[in-house]
């Protein structure tokens, strides 16, 4: 999908705060996005999370484990 998500450049991405399921306390990991895949309607708040998931085959928390991985990160918390 965008080279954004994969590869953040750093500059264009916008910071999505994903919400996890069932999650107690608000610990929201953020997820860079571009605008296009973010805000617009193709984007994960026009689609919708579900919507979102369906139309690109991937869950937010699995793009957040390939942005992390790009970027040479594990879950820090
Ligand atoms: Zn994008
Ligand atoms: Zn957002």
């Amino acid at each position: 999908m965008c080279s954004e998500v994969l590869g953040v450049e750093g500059s264009e991405a916008e910071l999505h705060h994903v919400r996890r399921y069932g999650a107690k306390r608000a610990t929201s990991p953020i997820l860079p996005l571009c605008p296009i895949h973010h805000r617009s309607n193709d984007g994960l708040h026009g689609l919708g999370v579900k919507g979102f998931e369906r139309k690109y085959s991937i869950t937010c928390e699995e793009l957040l484990e390939r942005v992390n991985q790009k970027l040479g990160k594990g879950n820090e918390e």
